[in-house]
C-alpha cells in the first residue's frame, strides 16, 4: 500500500490541572482515546520502516499511520512517552535546537501563552496598537486598520483576532519590531523569566536522549524555527547545518534523517538543500493522507489530532474511510 496516514500533535498535556488551562492542545485522556481509535484502525508503523519504503520504493502495511509531535515541549517526555512506551508504539519527535539548547521560548510559543493568559483577547490588540503607534515613524509602519483588514481572517480553529494576533506576531512586522512587542507583551502577562520558562516548557537534552535509547525517533525541526522559505539559500544551510549539529549530538543518524518544516514552511531551494544533506522525508502542515507513489518525500502532508476522532469507540470518520482496508 502506498497511502499513509501522517498524525501531528503539539501540546499534550493535563489541560484542567495545568497552569495555563486555554492552552490549544490536547488532553492526556483524550490522546489515550485517541491512540485506542489508531490502534482498532490502523497499523501504527516507525518512522525507519518509511524511510525504508521510501528509499527501497517499498510497499507500507495496510492502514500506516505515523504519529508526529512537534517543538519538543516537556509534555511530550512526562506524559507521551510513557504512554507510548507502554504500548510499544514509536513516536516521532522535532525538537527545536536553539529554544532548548540555550534556553530560549520559541517566538510562536510566547504568543501561545500570551493568548492563553489573557481573556480579552481585543486588550492584547490595543497594546499591539499602542506599540505600532510608537514605533510607527521609526520602521515606517502601515496604519493599525491596514494590518488589521489585511491579516484578520479566522480559520478552522482560531477566531480572526487570534490569528490577527498570531500573523502579525509571528511574520508581518520586521523581525526587530516583533521581537520588542512579543517580549512586553510575555514580561506584561506570562512570566519575567524567560530561561525557567523555557526549562519547564521544553524537554531538555538527557530527555531526548532517553527517548531515542528507548527507540523513539528524533528528527529536525530547524535550528531557529524560522519559516524557512524566507530565508536567503545562505541562511537556510546555515540552518541545517545547525539542527544537524543538534540531532548529532542526541546521537541521531544524520545520513538519513527526517525534516519537519516549522510552520509547514518551504520553498524550491530548500528542497535543494535537504536533498544534498541527507534528508530522506520532509513533512509538511498541509492537511491531506500522504501516498508515497504521488506525493514528492520532502513534501508529506499531515492530519492534525483534531481531524481524526478522540474515543475509542468512535465509528471510522471521513479521513480513516479514506484509506482503511477492512
Ligand atoms: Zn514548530
Amino acid at each position: 500500500m502506498s497511502k499513509l496516514t501522517i498524525v501531528m500533535y503539539h501540546y499534550v498535556r493535563d489541560l484542567k490541572h495545568s497552569q495555563y488551562p486555554e492552552i490549544k492542545g490536547l488532553s492526556v485522556d483524550l490522546f489515550k482515546e485517541q491512540l485506542q481509535y489508531f490502534l482498532r484502525y490502523y497499523k501504527i508503523i516507525k518512522m525507519e520502516e518509511l524511510i525504508e519504503a521510501v528509499k527501497l520504493n517499498k510497499e507500507l502495511p495496510d492502514n500506516s499511520l505515523l504519529l508526529t509531535f512537534d517543538d519538543g515541549y516537556k509534555d511530550h517526555f512526562e506524559f507521551v512517552f510513557p504512554i507510548l512506551d507502554e504500548l510499544g508504539i514509536q513516536g516521532s519527535f522535532f525538537p527545536p535546537a536553539k529554544a532548548i539548547q540555550e534556553h530560549h521560548v520559541l517566538d510562536v510559543n510566547k504568543i501561545h501563552f500570551i493568548l492563553a493568559s489573557v481573556k480579552e483577547k481585543k486588550q492584547i490588540i490595543f497594546d499591539i496598537y499602542s506599540m505600532l503607534d510608537k514605533f510607527r515613524k521609526e520602521y515606517s509602519l502601515e496604519n493599525n486598520e491596514y494590518y488589521f483588514r489585511k491579516l484578520a481572517k479566522e480559520n478552522r480553529f482560531d477566531t480572526k483576532e487570534v490569528i490577527f494576533i498570531k500573523r502579525i506576531l509571528q511574520r508581518e512586522l520586521p523581525e526587530k519590531l516583533r521581537n520588542i512587542i512579543i517580549n512586553s507583551l510575555f514580561n506584561k502577562y506570562v512570566s519575567k523569566d524567560e530561561g525557567s520558562f523555557s526549562r519547564e516548557l521544553y524537554m531538555n537534552i538527557d530527555q531526548l536522549k532517553c527517548m531515542k535509547r528507548k527507540g523513539m525517533y528524533i528528527g529536525s525541526h530547524g535550528y531557529d524555527h524560522y519559516w524557512l522559505n524566507t530565508l536567503s539559500k545562505e541562511k537556510q544551510k546555515r540552518e541545517i547545518e545547525l539542527s544537524l549539529d543538534f540531532l548529532k549530538k542526541l546521537g541521531c543518524d544524520i545520513n538519513d534523517w527526517v525534516m519537519c518544516y516549522p510552520y509547514g514552511a518551504y520553498n524550491e531551494s530548500l528542497l535543494f538543500l535537504l536533498k544534498e544533506n541527507g534528508c530522506k522525508l520532509a513533512l509538511t502542515t498541509q492537511v491531506g493522507i500522504a501516498d508515497l507513489n504521488k506525493d514528492h518525500p520532502l513534501i508529506l502532508p499531515r492530519l492534525d489530532t483534531n481531524d481524526l476522532p478522540k474515543d475509542r469507540f468512535a465509528k471510522p470518520n471521513i479521513w480513516t474511510l479514506k484509506v482503511i482496508n477492512f
